[in-house]
């Protein structure tokens, strides 16, 4: 009698460099292959609209990709812990694989199943599959973990060079009766009335094998301007893989192994460490999209929230050029440059003194690559409140940033040509009056 594997995949929507599906593979049994949509257990973030748009994509190339290797994709939805224990059950699974998650909920529910499901005598093995370092092994000397960026990555990259990545599987053995599995169209994950995502189908192919696809074109044709150009909106010089390795269609082990090999790769390897330095800072901190990482900041004096300059933010109203090309980039590709990511969020909690939060929570509901890491992480860096932060009186003037980084105002032109030109607020002004209210939580946390 076989004693099938069960494969649950979770942000790894990928069969190469896959180490959980290799384990299954390598036991020699038949599998099975899950995806769960958890919106139920304690603590798991629910996704933003956009991520959904980008899951119901990836999901479908993945079932086609693993359907012609010879397996199914089994959808299944509800409570993750229950969803996974059925499925055990239904298909009498002696092995369950995965790879390792790092945000806390998700690992205190990881932890659970594990220890449940072993008491029952069945195999369960975790997996290094999304992070190049795992967060408990990059170490200061006295053992604790780094909250500053350019220590730990000389400490990342001291330790033994990132495995070599697995290769995809040829073929998989499934199952010869699969359990039932959802139609991923009844998940309904994509916008109907209205459907804004014509912009995220004009720009982007989710999966696998487009996300290769983006790697090679990226290191052949792109990687040798990245660090003289990539601070451009308009010069098209990065990567653009971030929703690739937020989805896992990529595995970070990949890319760093192809890009390492090219010449000039060092800047944009060092961004890869900024990914990990975000996750190992989640690792360590998990309420990181709600709670300031330096507490000083809870007592920061933010003024009644003005609905209205929060709605034109959103909307790329600001009379802020490039204020409102970023956010009008954002509404239609589901994608912001990292350079007008940093005005735009500085705008927005500088100048218009509102609190990170609510932007972090627009960022998560719009943007496709929405990390549960990398997006609260970079807002509490513009917010001065997190690790390696830039200070909070360091305050991005977005009309010098639009001379610096877009000279010739292509970017503005691409997206805010016919933006309101009325600034709701006045740059000098609330420069100052930031400064004012930062001053006053300094003055306060002197005296506490
Ligand atoms: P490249 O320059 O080609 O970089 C390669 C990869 O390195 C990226 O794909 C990404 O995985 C990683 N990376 C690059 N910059 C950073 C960074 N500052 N922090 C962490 N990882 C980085 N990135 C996300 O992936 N998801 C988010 O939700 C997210 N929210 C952000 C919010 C704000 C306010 C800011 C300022 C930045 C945010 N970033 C986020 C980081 C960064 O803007 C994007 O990763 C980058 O713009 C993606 O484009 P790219 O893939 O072309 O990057």
């Amino acid at each position: 009698m076989s004693s099938p594997s069960l494969v649950w995949l979770r942000d790894d929507l990928r069969v190469a460099d896959n180490p959980a599906l290799r384990a299954a593979i390598d036991r020699d049994e038949p599998l099975v292959v899950l995806y769960v949509l958890d919106e139920e257990s304690d603590g798991i973030r629910p996704l933003g609209g956009a991520a959904r748009w980008w899951l119901h994509h990836s999901l479908a190339s993945l079932r086609d990709h693993i359907a012609d290797l010879g397996a199914q994709l089994i959808l299944r939805r509800g409570p993750a812990r229950d969803v996974v224990r059925g499925v055990v059950d239904d298909i009498g699974a002696s092995a369950v694989f995965w790879n390792r998650r790092y945000g806390g909920p998700e690992r205190e529910l990881d932890a659970h199943l594990k220890s449940s499901l072993r008491e029952d005598g069945i195999e369960v093995a975790s997996f290094a599959g999304s992070l190049l370092h795992e967060p408990w092994t990059v170490k200061t000397g006295s053992g604790t973990h780094f909250s500053v960026f350019t220590p730990f990555w000389r400490a990342a990259r001291a330790l033994p060079a990132p495995r070599a990545p697995l290769p995809a599987p040829r073929s998989l053995d499934g199952v010869s009766r699969p359990p039932a599995s959802d139609d991923l169209d009844d998940w309904q994950l994509l916008p109907t009335s209205p459907d804004w995502a014509g912009g995220l189908r004009d720009t982007w192919e989710p999966g696998e094998q487009a996300a290769r696809a983006r790697l090679r074109t990226f290191l052949r044709e792109d990687l040798g301007s990245y660090d003289r150009a990539r601070d451009e909106p308009s010069a098209g010089a990065t990567s653009q893989l971030s929703p690739r390795l937020r989805w896992g269609e990529l595995s970070p082990f990949t890319v760093w192994h192809e890009a390492v090999e090219t010449e000039g790769a060092a800047g944009f390897l060092s961004e890869l460490g900024w990914r990990e330095f975000a996750w190992h800072t989640l690792f360590h901190f998990p309420d990181l999209a709600t709670k300031n990482l330096r507490s000083e900041f809870d007592a920061f004096p933010w003024p009644r929230l003005r609905p209205s300059h929060l709605r034109a933010w959103e909307r790329g109203e600001t009379g802020i050029p490039l204020v409102d090309a970023g956010m009008r980039e954002l509404w239609r590709t589901g994608y912001m440059h990292n350079r007008v990511r940093m005005v735009t969020a500085s705008f927005l909690i500088k100048n218009l003194m509102i609190d990170w939060r609510r932007g972090e929570e627009w960022f998560w509901d719009t943007l496709v690559d929405a990390d549960g890491a990398n997006n609260p992480f970079n807002w509490q860096w513009v917010a001065g409140s997190g690790a390696d932060a830039a200070p909070y009186f360091r305050i991005f003037n977005p009309e010098l940033q639009a001379k610096k980084f877009d000279q010739q105002g292509l970017y503005v032109s691409e997206w805010a040509s016919d933006a309101p030109s009325d600034p709701i607020v006045d740059l000098g002004e609330t420069r100052k009056a930031a400064l004012a209210a930062y001053d006053e939580l300094r003055r306060s946390s002197r005296s506490s």
